[in-house]
């Protein structure tokens, strides 16, 4: 399948991974938005969170934890992160294959532009 994000979970195309197991590979974002800028994404390929089924219930979980798991070990946590997963066009989509960003280190505006 032609998609980035499954070609790094493969290794064929490099990444500074963070993490990986059966399920999950997390690998820092190529043009990072803060001082941690980690994508978590499954290496089985959904395209976008629409996509999402009962099935896929446990995988979430495991993303999320994962999120919270590497936010602890690049000590963020105490001082608070974000994770952001955008769906589609609008929301600022532009690979089509599920991860969840975990942004943190520096303080977060809201509402997210
Ligand atoms: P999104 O815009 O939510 O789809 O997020 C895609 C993210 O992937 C962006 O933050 C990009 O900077 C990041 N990205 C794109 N190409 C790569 C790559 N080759 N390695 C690591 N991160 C990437
Ligand atoms: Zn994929």
């Amino acid at each position: 399948m032609d998609c980035l994000f499954c070609k790094i979970a493969a290794k064929e195309i490099p990444a500074k991974i963070v993490h990986e197991d059966e399920e999950l590979v997390a690998f820092e974002d190529i043009s990072p938005q803060a001082p941690v800028h980690i994508l978590v994404i499954p290496r089985q390929h959904i395209s976008r969170l629409n996509d999402l089924q009962p099935e896929h219930d446990e995988l979430v979980g495991k993303i999320i934890r994962l999120a919270k798991k590497l936010a602890k070990e690049r000590d963020i946590d105490q001082a608070g992160y974000r994770v952001v997963m955008n769906c589609n066009e609008q929301a600022g989509q532009s690979v089509f294959h599920i991860h969840l960003h975990l942004l943190g280190g520096r303080a977060m505006q809201w509402p997210p532009g």
